[in-house]
């Protein structure tokens, strides 16, 4: 499953990755003793230049608590389900799911005499023997307990039927009327909504889907279709047969007036399902795909294990992507984007993930939601190597940082194992708090710099072929590793898997003049309790000199590292963790002068992004604001939009100005982006001028409302025109009405509130709604109980999912005893987790 991006954050984040103002995970060195007012430096610029500063005073770190929730263990399997037939048609008038399904069970070793299933919310209509006899039941609204007719002995089978509804289901299977497409959504514990099965993830089985649809539409099923459509009275009916065993809440069923593009990888058919009106920007969001499978069938020495590959462009979907076996259904929302939205809008990140799944999640799967990491982690893992190997090393390098930086803020927000049963409501809460996601791909990419690629892909084709079709759980990943490498990975696992949180290093050096030596010295000062102890790593450094740059290691042993390095001459600049592949935080103080010839010379991309995440805190400090503009000029994008980001506290020195005005007419798009944000602390009359004409003129409407947000800033209520003519514009994720409602809210005019609250309700864009319930609530000081009152109504009505998000956030925000019913009333009704969540977080800071 891939996170879903309310749109107008995708475009944000999608940004943001390009080197944005994203706060640096990097630490900042404590400021120096002599870093008085720029006005009155203590002493001349160039000698504090080069002084060493001290170590931070603060804790670089506080992990935050245990996220909240029960324990849940593995569920014990009752029986083994072998094989499911579905017949079913979606009923749009009733938006009922009508169905009839067959289910053939197993004993295991215990004699049988009821089997219980998952059913949530259904009329049972009957349940029937292979003859058509009768069968007794209880139906409890979500366990079906069918009665068999005698005891079924351990390991011999029985078969029977169950025909049944299920009638507006709360969750499951999703009627979008404006496309008049059905979806399905099973992970975690939602197929049971429509489907009667076994809805847990450590039994596999087979299955097969009869899918009717009205004679203009196709469904999309698992496996393989079995001849063409037949004919039933008016309709058509799909038959799709699953011939490998999966885990069912991979189920997926959609129906649709679909048309499917065909491309193929060597001879299996790689098919993309849209709608007739979207044919171009399918290809450019999946046509990659091909390539990625060959990409991960190489790295993985498992070629891709399926019969076929279908991607479906969903209306209106509840998340970005799910890997629903060789059907992955993906929001169109994240695939769909026009030309010139790239680099900005890029759908190979999730077009990879959800690939990534089929091997593992689908081929493997995990045997349990605590080790779910087995399939994110992994998942997010083979997007990195699409990214590294697709998109160049520069690339793959910021998406490790990035992911770094993800798991850092998790760790401070609540720090958790990998490994991981607790939650509240649903085991959904697991998926994003940070951790499996980055974390999980972060302690892959740790291994493999341990092993080298060649040993690691080989673990991991060992894991992937000892436990192919089958479930797995964290040792099975060690085991395999183990075995291709003779290493003890217990150590690593017990910290990185089943403890918690990160090394936190303090670095310090000395240089020898006379010896020709640098040495190292390391401390890990991270706390340690039960969940974090030390993690004792091997730290890749590397001292650049006028000479060739010397590389070494320095071991880190019982929280304690210390080398010497001959070198030809004096360090000019010196890097801990070369190449960024430990997950840590590191305060290692070196003066302003290193950090500049570093941003100038290090090869490495995540280098020079440490050196102007440091440089940023030193912009008073000439050297570091010269280096700062130069790197506006680096060859990596990311570099130069860090840089401008970097520049913005010195906006008003001379030269600064010119070099952000110059970044906001930068080739790429990104680049621009990060300057035209940066431009709001240029106080000139040109740079309002750049602003306004980049609103208007741009040729990526991101970047438009990227620069009418300066122009409010710098212009108030000047920016007003703008954003009327932006209000009144159609557009690609009706982004420019989102930007300009969003814009709208920092203006402080009194036309603010009520404009804003026409586009909160049904008959607007859900991006452009969720903006304005944003914009509203920040907006609201003074009119507290009018917006409340105004956004109550949303959570009373059958309303989009991330509407209801954003309308329960905002009541917890504003405050107001009155909104307490409708929370109340909507949470007796709420079936989505994360509305569920956010409702009882809102009740509870309402009623502090
Ligand atoms: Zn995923």
């Amino acid at each position: 499953m891939n996170r879903s991006l309310a749109p107008l954050a995708a475009v944000v984040i999608t940004a943001a990755c390009g080197g944005s103002a994203t706060p640096a995970a990097v630490p900042a060195p404590a400021p120096t003793p002599v870093a008085a007012a720029p006005s009155a430096p203590a002493i001349p610029d160039t000698m504090r230049s080069y002084a060493v500063p001290a170590f931070r005073t603060d804790t670089m770190i506080t992990w935050g608590p245990l996220p909240p929730g029960t324990p849940h263990p593995e569920r014990a399997r009752i029986y083994d389900l072998q094989h499911q037939v579905v017949h079913v048609r979606f009923d749009w008038p009733r938006h009922a799911v009508v169905g009839s399904t067959t289910i053939r069970v197993a004993a295991l070793d215990k004699p049988l005499t009821t089997i219980p299933l998952d059913a949530v919310g259904m009329t049972i209509q009957k349940v029937s023997a292979p003859n058509g006899a009768r069968l007794k039941y209880d139906y409890d609204g979500s366990t079906l307990t069918v009665r068999l007719p005698g005891t079924l002995r351990p390991r011999s089978t029985t078969s029977f039927a169950v025909d049944y509804e299920a009638v507006r289901p709360k969750k499951g299977a999703y009627f979008i009327d404006r496309r008049h497409v059905v979806w399905t959504q099973g992970e975690t514990e939602d197929n049971r909504y429509w489907v009667p099965t076994w809805d847990f993830p450590n039994d596999k089985a087979t299955w097969e889907f009869y899918i009717q649809t009205d004679t203009n539409e196709k469904a999309l099923s698992n496996g393989a279709l079995r001849g063409q459509p037949r004919r039933v009275g008016n309709q058509l009916e799909w038959h799709w047969v699953l011939d490998q065993p999966n885990s069912t809440y991979l189920m997926t069923a959609a129906t649709g007036d679909y048309v499917v593009l065909q491309d193929k990888w060597r001879n299996v058919p790689v098919g993309y399902w849209t709608y007739p009106d979207s044919v171009e920007a399918t290809w450019r969001g999946m046509g990659k795909t091909p390539r990625m499978i060959e990409l991960f069938s190489n790295k993985t020495g498992v070629d891709y294990p399926f019969a076929k590959y279908d991607q479906l462009n969903a209306p209106d979907y509840i998340f970005g992507g799910m890997e629903n076996v060789t059907a992955t259904t993906q929001a169109d929302d994240d695939i769909l984007h026009p030309a010139w939205a790239e680099p900005q809008a890029n759908a190979e990140g999730l077009v990879s993930h959800e690939l990534g799944h089929q091997w593992y999640g689908d081929y493997l799967t995990t045997r349990d939601w605590s080790h779910v990491w087995l399939n994110e982690g992994f998942a997010t893992f083979m997007e990195q190597t699409w990214t590294e190997f697709g998109m160049g090393a520069d690339e793959g390098a910021m998406d490790r940082l990035g992911a770094h930086q993800q798991t850092i803020a998790a760790d401070r927000a609540a720090r958790r194992p990998l490994v991981y049963n607790r939650w509240v409501t649903d085991p959904l809460e697991l998926f994003f708090s940070g951790h499996i996601y980055p974390k999980g791909a972060t302690v892959l990419q740790m291994i493999r710099h341990q092993l080298g690629d060649s040993l690691f892909w080989r673990g991991m084709n060992r894991y992937t072929t000892q436990h192919a079709k089958g479930n797995v759980v964290s040792d099975d990943l060690r085991a395999a590793f183990e075995q291709v490498s003779g290493r003890d990975f217990k150590p690593f696992f017990d910290k990185w898997v089943y403890g918690a949180g990160f090394p936190v290093f303090q670095v310090s050096y000395s240089y020898d003049s006379t010896a020709h030596t640098v040495t190292l010295d390391a401390r890990e000062v991270q706390q340690r309790d039960s969940l974090t102890g030390y993690f004792d790593p091997d730290v890749d450094v590397e001292i650049l000199t006028d000479g060739a740059p010397v590389r070494g290691v320095v071991q880190v042993r019982n929280g304690a590292g210390h080398a010497s390095f001959t070198v030809a001459s004096a360090p000019r600049s010196i890097r801990w963790d070369k190449g960024n592949w430990l997950l840590d935080l590191t305060d290692f103080p070196r003066p302003t002068v290193m950090l500049a010839w570093q941003l100038a010379h290090d090869d490495d991309v995540v280098g020079r992004i440490e050196a102007v995440d440091l440089l940023a805190k030193r912009t008073d400090e000439l050297i570091a604001r010269r280096a700062l503009i130069a790197a506006t000029h680096d060859a990596a994008h990311a570099v130069r939009g860090r840089a401008v980001a970097a520049l913005r506290s010195q906006a008003g020195a001379p030269m600064v100005a010119d070099a952000i005005i110059a970044a906001s007419r930068d080739s790429d798009a990104r680049v621009r982006q990060s300057a035209l944000r940066a431009l709001a602390a240029v106080h000139s009359s040109a740079a309002a001028a750049r602003a306004r004409e980049a609103a208007t003129g741009d040729s990526s409407l991101i970047n438009r409302g990227s620069a009418l947000m300066t122009l409010a800033a710098l212009d108030g209520d000047a920016a007003l025109d703008v954003i009327k003519s932006a209000l009144a514009s159609d557009s690609w994720l009706d982004l420019s009405r989102t930007q300009a409602v969003t814009a709208l809210g920092t203006i402080d005019s009194p036309t603010a509130i009520p404009t804003l609250m026409r586009y909160i309700g049904t008959g607007t864009a859900r991006n452009t709604r969720v903006a304005a319930i944003d914009a509203l609530t920040a907006r609201a000081a003074g009119h507290e109980a009018e917006v409340a009152a105004a956004i109550e109504p949303l959570l009373g009505v059958d309303d989009d999912i991330f509407v209801r998000i954003e309308a329960a956030g905002a009541l917890g925000e504003l405050k107001q005893q009155s909104s307490i019913a409708a929370l109340e009333a909507r949470r007796k009704v709420e079936a989505e987790s994360r509305v569920i969540n956010t409702i009882d977080a809102a009740l509870a800071a309402i009623r502090k």
